[in-house]
């Protein structure tokens, strides 16, 4: 049955069209490097956009990693970060021979707990003064929007801990006015395929401190020293981003506005067709912030309906050919991460056995969106 009918994709990559225009001039110039014009271009409209210096680089976890490197994390130190996210942020605490402390969600946001990060940090403190304060805390911005920076900003500023802002799936939110990626010290951006706008791979490091991209440039290039011949004073990486890359990425920039306009959209759609189910309940928008609905997330409250997540899910899946995905399953329950120390409430944990993510790309079309919805409907109502 599925078979004949059209896959309903979760969130495909979407072109604008200009790409082939800007990737036909990086082939034609024979600009085929991690270096370039267009990167360069990438970097200044990127930074004009956002209100952030920039550095372009190889992936969203390439950013994170660098990030981490700059607030100067050490092998053996502690970052407190979010449980509840992709597992790319603690992988790259990782990287730096770090390891991750999982703070969980509130209900409000469903992104980092800010009264689980104060407990966090006074208990450090108590412990062990300044010394046992972590060099960084890596706060993220989940399915298109800001944590709750009010308290979060407040808390950090109070610790003197550096913030990383994990804005991968939320290029284009704001909160209270200010862009996705103001409020950490260092923020990171992703351009994956599945993500709001993407270059097939790649990410962006952004900074108010310019000094810092400047210094992220220099370890994405293998850290070369000023130098005629290959001169060395530091570890480096290659994670700069490619110049046809970039090109993608600066079409992909100007359609942003379009891009996050229609996500919201898409959730309008869903949650006005669905309202009236008292299973369901959508991911709540953070007061004083605007959420791109990256991806719309619902959950069942399992008080109301007997369908679980990954029934509707497979139903969905097997009956109609569309793609859904749980909520992220938080760090904190993953076997990699078991050992790790974490302050949890159980919040996260709670909206991944109930939680999906319906198909969101800025490209579904309004019959898609009815096919979902007529499923879901039958599968809720039956
Ligand atoms: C996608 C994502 C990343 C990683 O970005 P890549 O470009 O895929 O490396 C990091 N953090 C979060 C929260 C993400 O969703």
């Amino acid at each position: 049955m599925s078979e004949t009918k059209q896959k309903i994709w979760l969130s495909p990559p979407h072109l604008s069209g200009e790409e082939t225009v800007l990737l036909r001039d990086a082939i034609d110039s024979n600009w085929i490097a991690p270096l370039g014009p267009h990167v360069d271009a990438f970097e200044r409209e990127f930074s004009e956009e956002i209100g952030l210096s920039a550095t372009a680089v190889s992936s969203g976890t390439a950013a994170l990693h660098l990030s981490l490197l700059l607030a100067n994390v050490q092998p053996g130190d502690e970052v407190l970060t979010s449980s509840w996210t992709f597992a790319a942020t603690a992988n790259a605490i990782t990287y730096c021979g770090a390891t991750p402390v999982f703070l969980d969600s509130d209900r409000a946001t469903w992104n980092l707990d800010p009264q689980l990060l104060e407990e966090e940090l006074e208990s450090l403190a108590s412990r062990g003064g300044r010394a046992k304060l972590p060099r960084a805390v890596v706060v993220v911005d989940l399915y298109g929007q800001c944590a709750d920076y009010d308290a979060i900003c407040q808390i950090c500023d109070r610790f003197e801990v550096t913030l990383i802002e994990d804005a991968a799936e939320s290029l284009g939110a704001t909160f209270r006015g200010r862009n996705a990626g103001y409020f950490g010290h260092l923020s990171i951006f992703s351009f994956n395929g599945n993500k709001i706008i993407t270059t097939s791979g790649g990410g962006m490091l952004c900074a108010h401190d310019a000094r810092l991209c400047e210094r992220a440039k220099f370890l994405a290039t293998q850290a070369r020293d000023p130098a005629p011949h290959y001169q060395h004073s530091h570890i480096g990486y290659n994670y700069r981003m490619s110049n046809l890359l970039a090109a993608v990425g600066r079409a992909q920039l100007r359609v942003l506005e379009a891009r996050v306009a229609k996500r919201r959209a898409n959730y309008a759609y869903y949650h006005e067709a669905l309202r009236d189910l008292e299973a369901i309940e959508f991911m709540p928008e953070i007061e004083g912030g605007v959420s791109t609905r990256w991806l719309t997330c619902l959950t069942l409250n399992p008080a109301k309906t007997t369908c679980d997540r990954e029934t509707l899910r497979i139903r969905l899946l097997e009956d109609e050919n569309v793609e859904t995905r749980p909520l992220w399953k938080p760090m904190h329950l993953q076997p990699v991460f078991s050992q790790m120390r974490r302050r949890v409430t159980g919040v996260s944990g709670e909206l991944f056995d109930r939680g999906l993510c319906l198909p969101s790309g800025s490209s579904l079309t309004q019959a898609d969106q009815e096919r979902v919805v007529r499923r879901i409907r039958q599968i809720l109502l039956k």
